[in-house]
């Protein structure tokens, strides 16, 4: 079969349900057909394979219009025992051949990807048993000889090897943060304990991520037991000593399939007991359950979804006759290949050696990140830092922001922090920017002074875009020397890397500035180098796609189109990620610019499918797109030539999206990079020169990159790098915005 004989593809979703995988849907609905193939939806799982009839349904464009924001699975999902059977899949496939379909998704868990594969596996003995007794001709067999399988992973849990994140796991991730956030108000209130159960029968990638993004005291995981017996007494000796430093309130977070090491189930019974008997503590214990399965998806899981959907069908597409089936995946934050059935194995096996109390090996599986991110959770929960080596010279370590208010600013303080202090150095904060460090605002930090701000909003040390001038120099270096400062991290956006490369290149000239210089980058723009996503960014994005969710939600009884203005100075991040999230059809970016013609030709659109009875018109603009075509003036335009066809709302989001406690992933992500940088700075602090660097996850590696080499890096008039990743997402974008295929030239077949 040459790949060109691809005619007709189905999708469906199995297993349990997962935020995203509407998105998935729509991706794969709309470049299937963009690929002039014809695509049909499989509802209800398996089942709906197996019996066919209309739970198979060919779709068009508009049939997943406006699902892109919705939880859970709009064509269904449900177990099927009869496709366990050899006797149901007899049906499913006699079911796609009859439609001449030759190329299935399968969205789901390692149970329908594994269910997918012995479809395929058996494809060409069931097409031949379908033959013999008559229900198809050999004409129809020969035509579809070969099943080509491709899988998404839809499960919340994060729990399938090959894959980085699945869809559905950082939306579940959302829930439980925003649940443990809301019950650590009430606790702190009352001076309570809480123990909150997430799910994870057989990965503790949830609650070890919570744990992390809320700061909780105690984590318990399956694949990491607590090593010693008498765990429940050293989890009773750290809950009691955070009481005496000054915590008011103790949250423990266990994942539903913790054990101990023997391999004993742990309850969140069995821990609020211990609590209560010990500790005498009024303890209550929250199970999430299904909150954690619904709502809407979050915006990565709507841009991973849609991405995943996109190379699901390029991949069915370009699949060579016997080529092994794909699971379309993550890896290092890009869209990547593995083989299906090697995946579901080692998936399996991590169960296994769970079971076998092989800890090790489980852990190892689960890949280096994730053992990082629990020896850093360890360290950060600590109440007090460990017993210092007296012999080690004591480093004086500043912490400074520069650059607008980025959400996760306060998690990596807080992270950098205890990370100063456990490897036995004095944290100094700076309040106020460079402008607080020419005046001598420092003070030094301690452990407990940065108790709870994990999940805070804001920028505690406060933040401005003030870079230091030549006049501020000698009175930086003078402060630099008063303090002591042996090192300075500076979290923050723009203005914090022109004023860190400022100090390093005058270094010649003050020999205060020869001191370690790490920048985090943090800011909701994602306009810096050497990192593929700042902190910050996920919430801003999160921000937005709400935003625009509500404003669609509003249109309901008009004909409108709004067009909505985001920030990101000159980087269009924000607009194309939100844009991709919230299905908007339009995209202004400063980095294309707009011209009257693109305009003429987005108006004739608007009018044509506002004729032809669409009810709104989304169009997502930078702040920046254009100095003399703004939001405004693109409104007027609209509004005048829409006529009385339909009417033309601007919404300008401003400040919202600066604002907000950050998202897990920022959360996440400022632990991690700080965890970076002072690891950096304490490194370079005794070379002579020591090194200035900025630190960063690219391809998903935690990195550093010389400090010296930021003016190559950046296109410095529009403060931005000069190679932007994300760019490269602009056709897939543009594929599933566009109110239809893309028209064929004539001719074309
Ligand atoms: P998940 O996909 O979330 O792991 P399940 O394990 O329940 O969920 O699998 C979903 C469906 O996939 C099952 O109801 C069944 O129809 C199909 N399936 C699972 N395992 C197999 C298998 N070994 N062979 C055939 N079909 C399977």
């Amino acid at each position: 079969m040459s790949p060109a004989s691809l005619r007709s593809i189905a999708v469906l979703t199995s297993g349990g349900d997962a935020p995203g995988m509407n998105a998935a849907v729509r991706a794969v609905v709309r470049t299937a057909l963009d690929r002039s193939l014809d695509v049909y939806a499989v509802y209800e799982g398996y089942q709906g394979l197996v019996e066919g009839g209309d739970r198979i349904r060919k779709m068009g464009w508009e049939d997943v219009g406006g699902i892109l924001h919705r939880g859970g699975t709009v064509i269904g999902t449900a177990r099927s025992m009869r496709f366990k059977e050899r006797e149901g899949r007899l049906e499913a496939a006699h079911n796609l051949a009859q439609r001449e379909i030759d190329g299935l998704v399968v969205i789901g868990g390692d149970g329908s990807l594994t269910g997918a594969d012995v479809l395929r596996s058996e494809w060409s003995d069931l097409l031949r048993e379908l033959v013999e007794q008559g229900r198809l001709s050999p004409e129809q067999a020969e035509r579809h000889a070969e099943l080509r399988i491709v899988g998404m992973v839809g499960s919340i849990d994060n729990d399938m090897c090959g894959t980085d994140m699945t869809i559905g796991a950082d939306t579940a991730l959302h829930r439980i943060t925003e649940a443990v956030d809301a019950i650590g108000s009430t606790a702190s209130s009352h001076q309570r304990s809480f123990v909150v159960e997430v799910m994870g029968r057989r990965c503790g990638y949830l609650a070890l991520m919570a744990a992390i993004a809320t700061g909780a005291d105690w984590v318990l995981i399956p694949e990491h037991p607590p090593m010693v017996d008498e765990w429940e007494e050293l989890m009773c000796r750290r809950i009691r000593a955070g009481r005496h430093a000054g915590r008011r309130k103790s949250t423990v977070i266990v994942a539903e399939g913790a054990r101990d090491r023997y391999g004993q189930p742990i309850t969140g019974a069995h821990v609020q007991k211990i609590l209560e008997e010990r500790l005498g503590e009024d303890t209550r214990t929250t199970v999430l359950g299904h909150v954690q399965r619904g709502g809407a998806p979050s915006a990565f899981d709507r841009y991973l979804s849609t991405v995943l959907g996109h190379a699901a069908v390029e991949q069915l597409i370009a699949a060579a006759p016997g080529d092994e089936p794909q699971l379309i995946a993550v890896h290092e934050d890009r869209v990547a290949r593995a083989p299906l059935a090697e995946c579901v194995r080692r998936t399996r096996s991590v169960g296994d050696l769970i079971d076998a109390q092989k800890h090790d090996e489980a852990m190892a599986l689960r890949g280096a990140s994730f053992g990082d991110a629990y020896d850093v959770y360890r360290t950060l929960v600590r109440t007090l830092p460990h017993p210092r080596d007296p012999d080690l010279p004591r480093l004086k370590l500043a912490i400074v922001h520069a650059g607008g208010p980025a959400p996760g600013m306060n998690t990596a303080v807080r992270a950098a922090v205890r990370l100063i202090l456990d490897r036995g150095h004095s944290a100094l904060g700076v309040r106020n920017g460079f402008r607080g460090l020419i005046g001598g605002q420092i003070e030094e930090l301690s452990w407990m002074s940065v108790h709870g701000w994990a999940p805070r909003g804001g920028a505690e040390l406060g933040t401005n875009r003030v870079v230091p001038e030549s006049r501020d120099l000698y009175d930086l270096a003078k402060q630099i020397e008063k303090h002591g400062i042996d090192g300075i991290l500076m979290i923050g956006g723009w203005a914090g890397y022109q004023a860190a490369h400022r100090l390093y290149v005058e270094r010649e000239s003050f020999s205060a500035f020869n001191i370690p210089i790490a920048c985090l980058p943090a800011t909701i723009d994602n306009n810096l180098p050497g990192s593929d996503l700042s902190v910050g960014c996920d919430t801003a994005l999160n921000a937005i796609v709400q935003a625009v969710d509500r404003i669609k939600q509003s249109a309901v009884a008009s004909r409108r189109c709004f067009v909505v203005e985001v920030m990101g100075r000159h980087c269009g991040f924000l607009a194309l990620m939100s844009g991709m999230a919230s299905g908007s059809e339009r995209v202004y970016l400063h980095e294309e610019g707009i011209k009257l013609d693109d305009l003429r030709e987005d108006l004739a659109n608007l009018v044509a499918g506002f004729r032809a009875g669409k009810r709104l018109g989304l169009m997502i603009r930078n702040e920046n797109a254009h100095a003399l075509y703004t939001t405004a003036f693109m409104c007027a335009l609209f509004e005048e030539e829409g006529g009385e066809l339909f009417d033309v709302r601007p919404a300008i989001l401003g400040h919202l999206q600066q604002g907000g406690d950050p998202s897990p992933f920022d959360r996440i992500r400022a632990t991690r990079l700080a965890a970076r940088a002072v690891d950096y700075l304490i490194t370079e602090a005794p070379k002579d020169p020591p090194g200035g660097g900025f630190v960063g996850f690219q391809s998903g590696k935690l990195t550093v990159t010389d400090l010296d080499l930021l003016p190559r890096l950046c296109d410095n008039k529009a403060q931005r790098p000069r190679e932007q990743w994300w760019l490269a997402l602009r056709p897939i974008a543009r594929i599933l915005a566009r109110p239809g295929p893309t028209p064929k030239p004539p001719g074309a077949a």
